[in-house]
């Protein structure tokens, strides 16, 4: 019914005479399997290093390296997709003509778009057909100029649209289904301005590009779910929920060398809960558990609203730290403060019992002084020792004791 062959790097389009039987050639035929694993495995490459790099480069709140990543990601989306033209070119000997391979390119996009942060991926999918059929505008068609621009906004709004909400539109699945139409529709429509096939192909082909992203999107979201739970075995306490010791010990370096050449301030605080065992000893060590988790969701809940810049972490036992980036110590207190009471104004239920949790905390900034994180850390563990030993439900800031009741 069609067949046409581009001038210049586009993509063609090849079609049966029967687009149903070319449905069913596909379902067997070999070279479609190399390029379907092929796209997998791109999708992999991408996907791993994303979920593996990008909150070490979050970390160090570079704006530079943030950029430098995500432009390397781009450039992988970029690479994949012409390796996968290349293949395509190779296993067809010669001819990148198919409808296949057109798909292909628009999953590797829509997937990247869903999965990596990033607005290089953005630019990349809505540029992406000025690049392959751009060259059509040379021929200096005005009306086909003006309804190349209106495709490209319309793609662009609906790549933005996207790239906003990207979450929601995942764990919903008719606006997944609706957007991942009006996105396929978008490029077919593109392809049918150059290639003139019939509308019922194109709706055809709509199908294929739905049927075809449904195992990519099954496959890509085994391994998100798998390296996120990785992720939080390694780095997150299973009691809590809060990130542990391992994870402390891993960033408390980082943190430091980042901190240490800033003229940002960025301050420690520690704290433990007061008479803990006697929780275990009269309710039992369940009962002990749940004050844990109780004291590290109120905490984090407070952190959460008060401030993105706190972050908390179980050091052992009842014992949690908490790294303020940005704050100095005054700044930080003022936030411990309102952890504590949001501690003592919620307590927690027990067998009908209220169990009231009193806290003593140590609080203490990054200093010039300061040689390594240890003496950071030696400092705030000294502080939270004075609190302890002037009685308790106490917090020290820079050697100074208050008593929590009378504020600071
Ligand atoms: P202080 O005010 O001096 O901090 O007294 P404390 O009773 O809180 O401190 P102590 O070090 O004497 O006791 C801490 C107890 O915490 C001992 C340990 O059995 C208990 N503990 C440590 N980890 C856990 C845990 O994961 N769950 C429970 N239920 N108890 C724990
Ligand atoms: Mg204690
Ligand atoms: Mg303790």
């Amino acid at each position: 019914m069609l067949k046409s062959c581009s001038r210049g790097g586009g993509i063609n389009i090849q079609l049966d005479t029967d687009i149903l039987q070319g449905f069913t050639n596909i379902n067997i035929n070999i070279n479609s399997i190399i390029i379907g694993l092929t796209a997998i495995g791109i999708i992999t490459i991408l996907t791993i290093p994303s979920y593996t790099f990008k909150e070490k480069i979050e970390e160090h709140q570079n704006w530079l390296y943030d950029m430098g990543f995500d432009f390397l990601e781009a450039v992988g989306l970029v690479v994949g997709m012409i390796l996968v033209q290349h293949i395509f070119k190779f296993i067809n000997a010669g001819d990148s003509a198919n409808w296949f391979y057109a798909t292909t390119q628009m999953t590797l996009m829509l997937y990247s778009l869903y999965t990596l942060q990033n607005y290089f991926i953005d630019l990349v999918n809505i540029f992406a057909p000025l690049y392959i059929f751009g060259h059509h505008l040379a021929d200096g068609n005005m009306t086909y100029a003006v309804f190349f621009i209106s495709i490209l906004i319309v793609l662009a709004i609906t790549v933005i649209i996207i790239s906003i909400d990207k979450n929601t539109i995942q764990d919903t699945e008719w606006k997944y289904l609706s957007l991942q139409v009006i996105y396929g529709g978008i490029w077919w429509i593109l392809i049918w301005s150059i290639y003139k096939f019939s509308i019922l192909n194109t709706f055809y082909m709509l199908i294929g590009f739905i049927l075809y992203m449904w195992p990519i999107r099954f496959v890509s979201t085994k391994i998100r779910r798998s390296l996120n739970e990785l992720s939080k075995r390694i780095n997150y306490d299973e009691l809590t929920g809060v990130r542990n010791r391992g994870n402390f010990d891993e960033m408390s370096d980082q943190i430091f060398n980042i901190y240490r050449n800033s003229n940002k301030p960025m301050t420690l605080a520690m704290f433990d809960i007061d008479q803990f065992k006697q929780f275990n000893d009269t309710y039992g060590h369940l009962a002990g558990d749940r004050v844990l988790r109780h004291v590290a969701k109120l905490c984090h809940h407070q952190l959460f609203e008060q401030t993105r810049k706190g972050q908390l972490f179980r050091y052992g036992g009842e014992e949690f730290v908490i790294i303020f980036r940005g704050l100095d110590s005054e700044d930080s207190a003022k936030i411990v403060n309102q952890i504590r009471n949001e501690i003592i104004n919620d307590p927690l239920s027990y067998n009908g019992d209220k169990l009231n949790v009193h806290i003593s905390f140590g609080v203490t900034q990054l200093t010039a002084t300061d040689q390594s994180f240890d003496d950071l850390f030696k400092r705030v563990d000294h502080y939270l020792y004075e609190s302890k030993k002037s009685g308790r439900n106490r917090i020290t800031v820079e050697d100074e004791t208050f008593l929590f009741e009378t504020g600071i």
